[in-house]
């Protein structure tokens, strides 16, 4: 973990898991088969069906796993309370409340923190992966380990490993608007595209459409409050300045369309009438309704000096989702023998071109389980791993400090604000190509100039930064069309010889 191990985007997700459970305990008329189709729905044409298939049967087995470790769902007696989101058929969502992740961070961490063998190591970052093709012995690419840096005492030490699981979140902090936390910045993709992995379908970003607009908000909580789709779900319509419905011009679901869809209405709109946001109203549910469902959101809104159960909610998009990451089967394995990726950083084909809402705790936490049985049978316990050439040590650069931390934080700055300006929810292949020629500058500053300091977390951050923008715009340049989260208005329209994966390897 490269900060504290709660500063992730679990611990921040809301809205809950979507699973399927056993029949006396599912919504009536739901099955597996619909909650597929949904998600197929969504994926717009791009989702890997037997993936999707196995991650959502294997939903209700994995919550059974999370309440074994002391998870705690909400309940209504004996049943489950189960919200409806976005693109659902069906009320299928289990949560916690609205701190859902929360939960599930509190209760594997705490259950890690109680397992003798595990050793949890925060505020320790992951620089790089090492592999025996780095090392110069490309015909058997297996993994050896990583480079990491204590970002406490900036030493790096080699970690060896002869199975190496990638499971580090997504990228949001990309974009200059953003539901993630700081932590968000694209690593695992960076790492495992340095190290020759596959990278897949990296143009379609998810951007929620309600974030908290709170102009004058200092602090990452603060500026990234999501207010979650669940409460659309129980009634919560998107109006704009005048108290109109607008959303339901470009579909007949309106505010609870799948989400690509909404925030390009909320887009639109927003250029339309040269609005700062649109409005988020849940004030005809009776008194109550918020505090009880929805604590968190209610608690925090107020904080801000709003009272949702009388005042519409001010909410913009934000980035939120990275559909694309490292191409992974359905055991989280990588075509580097050894590495594995699951959760956010992965692409296992459940998303396709668009995530179905609380598709994502539940992928990350099913592939958890199967990369574990896979790693378990693969590498037993007792048998030897293959010889590993000598590591050399971390080279480190070749001063002692990094003594332009200001403008190592405008790049950051300038990287984040073309992001959102040049690849956000509407593109162009123009904005595409202006994005693409600074992002080739920025990435030689990186490497010709800070490289060459002593690391530490900022500069690898940016380093990371440029490298996953420069994939985000790679891989929709080569999309000469419009398809789930990928819009652009060269190619408006979706187009069948387009219908596959945008796949990009280093070499
Ligand atoms: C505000 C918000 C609300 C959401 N609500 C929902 C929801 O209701 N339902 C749903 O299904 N999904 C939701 N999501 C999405 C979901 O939370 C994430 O996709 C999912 O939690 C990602 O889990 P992960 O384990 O892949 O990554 P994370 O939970 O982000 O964990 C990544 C970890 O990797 C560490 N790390 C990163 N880089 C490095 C490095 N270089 N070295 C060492 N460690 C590193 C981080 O420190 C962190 O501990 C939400 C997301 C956000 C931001």
């Amino acid at each position: 973990m490269k900060a504290g191990a709660y500063e992730s985007n679990t611990a921040w997700a809301q809205g809950g898991i979507a699973t399927v459970l056993p029949d006396s305990q599912c919504s009536s008329g739901d099955s597996l088969a619909c909650h597929v189709a949904d998600t197929l729905d969504a994926g717009a044409g791009l989702c890997n069906e037997a993936a999707v298939r196995t991650i959502i049967g294997e939903g209700a087995a994995t919550i059974e796993d999370l309440i074994g470790y002391g998870m705690v769902f909400d309940k209504q007696g004996e049943r489950f309370q189960l919200g409806k989101e976005g693109g659902h058929t069906y009320r299928r969502v289990l949560h916690a409340h609205d701190t859902t992740g929360l939960e599930i961070a509190r209760a594997l961490i705490e259950s890690a923190r109680n397992t003798p063998n595990i050793t949890l190591l925060e505020h320790h970052v992951a620089i790089d992966l090492i592999t025996t093709a780095k090392l110069g012995a490309v015909a058997d690419d297996r993994v050896l380990g990583a480079y990491v840096l204590d970002a406490r005492t900036n030493e790096v030490s080699v970690f060896r490993a002869d199975r190496v699981v990638l499971a580090t979140g997504g990228c949001g902090k990309v974009y200059l608007y953003t539901t993630n936390p700081d932590s968000a910045t694209g690593d695992g993709v960076a790492l495992g595209w340095r190290a020759g992995a596959s990278i897949a379908n990296m143009e379609f970003i998810q951007f929620h459409p309600t974030c908290f607009y709170n102009p004058g908000a200092t602090g990452p909580e603060a500026r990234s409050f999501l207010v979650s789709e669940a409460v659309r779900g129980e009634g919560g319509i998107l109006i704009n300045a005048k108290g109109e419905d607008f959303t339901l011009l470009s579909d007949p679901r309106g505010s609870l369309a799948p989400r690509d869809i909404v925030a390009r209405a909320i887009d639109g709109e927003l250029k339309r009438t040269g609005a700062d946001c649109v409005y988020l109203d849940i004030t005809g549910k009776p008194k109550g309704f918020m505090p009880e469902r929805f604590p968190y959101i209610y608690e925090n809104l107020l904080k801000y000096g709003l009272d949702c159960e009388t005042q519409p909610i001010p909410v913009v998009p934000a980035a939120h989702y990275q559909c694309g990451g490292l191409v992974t089967d359905v055991a989280g394995r990588t075509g580097i023998a050894g590495l594995y990726a699951i959760g956010e950083v992965a692409c296992t084909g459940l998303h396709g071109a668009n995530r179905l809402a609380s598709n994502s705790l539940l992928e990350g936490n099913v592939m958890a389980r199967l990369a574990m049985a896979h790693m378990l049978r693969r590498f037993a316990p007792g048998k030897p791993a293959p010889a590993a050439p000598a590591i050399p040590d971390w080279e480190p650069g070749n001063t002692a400090e990094a003594d332009e931390l200001v403008v190592i934080y405008h790049n950051w700055d300038e990287i984040r604000r073309l992001m959102w300006d040049y690849v956000s929810i509407v593109r162009t292949d123009n904005r595409l190509r202006r994005a693409a020629a600074r992002l080739r500058n920025l990435g030689k500053e990186v490497r010709e100039f800070y490289w060459g300091h002593r690391v530490n977390a900022d500069i690898l951050e940016l380093r990371n930064l440029v490298t996953t923008a420069s994939l985000i715009v790679d891989c929709a340049l080569r999309r000469k069309e419009s398809r789930g989260l990928h819009f652009t208005l060269d190619h408006p329209a979706t187009a069948d010889h387009h219908c596959h994966d945008t796949v990009l390897r280093k070499f």
